[in-house]
């Protein structure tokens, strides 16, 4: 039940010629338009208002508006979410003052599917809203109407310009010299003057101007050379009569694309996506950020008359305009990241989410949304297929295809039944036991000499930036830690600092240890910026090029830096996760992982998913010429089981041991889970307060049906971060909706304490 917005001030004074009737009575069922709406920066829920006669006809729901609010009245701008012709009995409505909007800007479908976010990630409507809607759209960014004036010639030719003033005369003559319209500041900058000769020779109708909506960079692609499709393989044509089938029926359906590296997925979407465009229909493309290059980009741009790419690099403008494009029916194909979910496609024909186990498909801020699930309700709600495709998929999804929920497609074999390449590992416990531990062990080295020897090119695999992972002291085994954060610093040489890899706290990186004075503190742990070091000194004159989050911060320095490697001109790529998917290099012959075990042994019931991911992603990056290529893996753990099925290229087998374990734990895909996380800035209060609302919680959750468990309070793994103290709650269940309504509850009976926060977040994907 909404809540009315408050009484509406003192009511105005009646006739007194009315003061002789009876009391006058409100009718129950007097009946009324009236207008939900809901607050970004206002009060959490929903609140009604009444919509004046004047408004009746223009108000939709997905517009904005602007309505008194709370006892002062204050004008605040909220979504109107609904509008109802309902009884509003004795409730005193306050009336919609003003539309912001004049047209909605979320259809009804994106309405129920916002809303739809809202309950299941436990957040406020409006906050959905606001992360729907791009900042550019919602502030009309660069779409501010700019006049470019020009001179009148008519006017002009019957005019003695000796006659006008110095200043007048000279803007003139500066605009038939720029023989193009100019704006009122160029003029103004251009003649040195105000704008008074500007506005004195408009009201002589001596310039003419007009109105034109400019953006503040050029964002319509040039045009590429069309480029043919290219002709299946069986596999593939299977793969496409399968999507083509579900996309006749005109009903949703999810379908799993399982198809090892180099199968040729995209090909399959492309061809896909023609069937979709023949219905007047458009398509949506989420791949990782990551994945956004200008290789994939290419491949679409050959194919389609029409592609909007939404990048994070956009500019609110550029936003906006794109929007507005894709609104007005004029795009065939969005491609994005994450937030593309949400393309405002006016008849979406079908989904495709690339890389549907990558974890950057999560939003870690509220909305805690996971694009993969609002892609299930869009495409549900919108009745089109949705295309989930991975050579390592989640084992949610891999999970619901062998349920039979899913429908699992195959490309079990390599374009050109190239062979997936061969994987050895090196032992990193003998192999690096002696006097000077390096980084690229004996037998990487050797391969690595080799592969240049015979023209190929080498990625390098670590996942972890910086030059040192940390820093402790070998007199009393103090280690660097950030003071706001429960974290060991790392180093990062070329800056000479040490580093916190979360709140970007740095401090000069110390040559005596701060404890004890200690002189030679050590610099332990192997990151991106101390490999690259040992690559450039143990093969000189090797161009190689480092990718990580702190050599890509420029704005195109991932697209030069692949082009150069592209091109050959860079013969080792080397770098963390981001090099380690997507790619396809042909001249690519050697791939090493230089220490698989990074992420193995994380406090995370996913450690072992994510590091089978990991290598089975990178190794697909090499043999995918008709060179070959081979793919070497260091490890200490060689036997370890996740290790193993990833060098065997053995994804079904990886998945079910992996599936096995995760039901005997009760763990995802095998329940549903939320994890609070409270935070606040001293232990003790933020523990009691974790207590408490565990407390309320689990009395919400005895006796259930299905049951459901509550772990917890316990200190996170990351018991500190950005000088708050973390604890957290875990809560599982088969039924998810059984643990939503349990947080509900239990957060209607809590009282948070100044200073603490708590963030329940539905389906985590990070567990630290
Ligand atoms: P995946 O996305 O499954 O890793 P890609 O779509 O990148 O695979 O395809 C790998 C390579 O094979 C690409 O260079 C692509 O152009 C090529 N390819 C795809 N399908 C075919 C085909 N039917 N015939 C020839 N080459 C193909
Ligand atoms: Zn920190």
């Amino acid at each position: 039940m909404a809540r009315s917005g408050g009484t509406e001030g003192p009511s105005p004074q009646l006739p007194s010629l009315f003061d002789h009737l009876p009391p006058w009575e409100e009718d129950d069922r007097a009946e009324a338009l009236t207008a939900k709406v809901v607050f970004p920066d206002g009060p959490p829920g929903d609140f009604d208002y009444l919509v004046p006669p004047e408004l009746a006809s223009r108000l939709q729901p997905g517009q904005r508006v602007r309505v008194p609010l709370g006892k002062g009245n204050r004008l605040v701008v909220g979504y109107c979410v609904e509008a109802t012709i309902q009884p509003v009995g004795q409730r005193v409505l306050k009336p919609i003052r003003q539309l912001v909007d004049e047209r909605p800007l979320l259809s009804p479908a994106m309405l129920r599917l916002t809303r739809w976010m809202a309950d299941y990630y436990l957040c406020d409507w409006a906050a959905v809203l606001d992360t729907v809607l791009p900042a550019g759209v919602r502030h009309r960014a660069g779409l501010r109407l700019t006049t470019f004036w020009a001179p009148n010639t008519e006017a002009l030719a019957k005019l003695d310009l000796a006659t006008l003033p110095p200043k007048q005369r000279s803007i003139l003559q500066i605009l038939r010299d720029a023989n193009e319209p100019l704006t009122a500041p160029q003029l103004q900058k251009l003649a040195k003057c105000s704008g008074g000769p500007i506005a004195a020779l408009q009201r002589k109708g001596l310039l003419v101007g007009r109105a034109v909506r400019i953006r503040r960079q050029d964002i319509v692609l040039p045009p590429e050379p069309r480029q043919p499709n290219l002709p299946l393989n069986p596999d593939q044509q299977k793969a496409l009569d399968a999507i083509c089938q579900v996309l006749h029926s005109g009903q949703h359906r999810t379908i799993l694309l399982y198809g090892v590296t180099g199968s040729g997925k995209t090909e399959v979407y492309i061809q896909a996506i023609q069937e979709v465009l023949r219905f007047g229909r458009q398509a949506i493309v989420l791949v990782p950020e990551i994945s956004l290059t200008p290789q994939t980009l290419q491949r679409f741009r050959t194919r389609f008359d029409s592609v909007a790419v939404l990048h994070s690099h956009l500019t609110d403008a550029e936003r906006h305009w794109q929007w507005e494009q894709i609104a007005s029916g004029r795009v065939q194909v969005v491609i994005g990241a994450r937030s593309a979910v949400f393309a405002p496609t006016p008849h979406l024909g079908m989904i495709i989410l690339d890389e549907e186990h990558e974890s950057s498909f999560k939003q870690q801020q509220t909305p805690r949304y996971h694009a993969r699930e609002v892609a299930l309700q869009r495409a549900a709600a919108e009745s089109v297929p949705l295309v989930l495709g991975s050579a390592t998929p989640s084992l949610e999804s891999w999970l619901k295809a062998q349920q039979g929920q899913y429908l699992l497609i195959q490309l079990p074999r390599r374009i050109n039944d190239r062979p997936l390449p061969p994987v050895s590992t090196i032992d990193l416990r003998t192999e690096n036991s002696g006097k000077k531990a390096t980084a690229i062990t004996r037998p990487l080295y050797a391969a690595m000499r080799e592969t240049l020897q015979e023209g190929g090119q080498i990625i390098l695999l670590l996942n972890r930036r910086g030059y040192s992972t940390h820093i402790q002291c070998p007199a009393c085994g103090y280690v660097l830690k950030c003071p706001h954060c429960d974290i060991a610093l790392t180093h990062h040489r070329t800056e000479q600092i040490a580093l916190c890899h979360y709140c970007d706290h740095h401090e000069p990186a110390p040559s005596a240890c701060p404890q004890c004075e200690f002189p030679g503190i050590l610099y332990r742990g192997l990151g991106t910026q101390r490999l690259e070091v040992e690559v450039r000194s143990r093969f000189p004159g090797v161009p190689c090029v480092r990718m990580d989050t702190d050599s890509m911060q420029a704005r195109g320095a991932h697209v030069r830096a692949l082009e150069a490697f592209r091109t050959g001109r860079v013969r080792i790529l080397l770098g963390t996760q981001m090099i380690a998917k997507g790619l396809d290099f042909p001249e690519v012959t050697l791939v090493g992982v230089v220490n698989a075990d990074t992420a193995l042994h994380l406090p995370d019931f996913r450690a072992g998913e994510r590091t089978f991911q990991l290598v089975a992603q990178v190794a697909g990056r090499t043999g995918r010429g008709p060179k070959g290529g081979r793919v070497l893996v260091q490890t200490f753990t060689p036997d370890h089981p996740v290790i193993q099925a990833a060098i065997q290229h053995d994804y079904p087998r990886f998945a079910q041991t992996e599936l096995s374990l995760r039901e005997a734990f009760g763990y995802p895909p095998f329940c549903r889970m939320i994890r609070l996380v409270v935070r606040g800035p001293h232990p003790q209060p933020t523990a009691e307060f974790a207590n408490l609302l565990a407390e309320r919680i689990r009395e919400q959750l005895t006796g259930v049906d299905p049951p459901a468990r509550v772990l917890g309070p316990a200190p996170a793994p990351f018991a500190k971060l950005r000088g708050l103290y973390r604890y957290h709650i875990q809560l599982q269940s088969p039924d998810g909706e059984q643990l939503r309504k349990a947080v509900r509850k239990a957060s209607e009976k809590v009282e948070t304490p100044e200073n603490i926060q708590w963030i329940a977040d539905v389906d985590p994907v990070e567990m630290l």
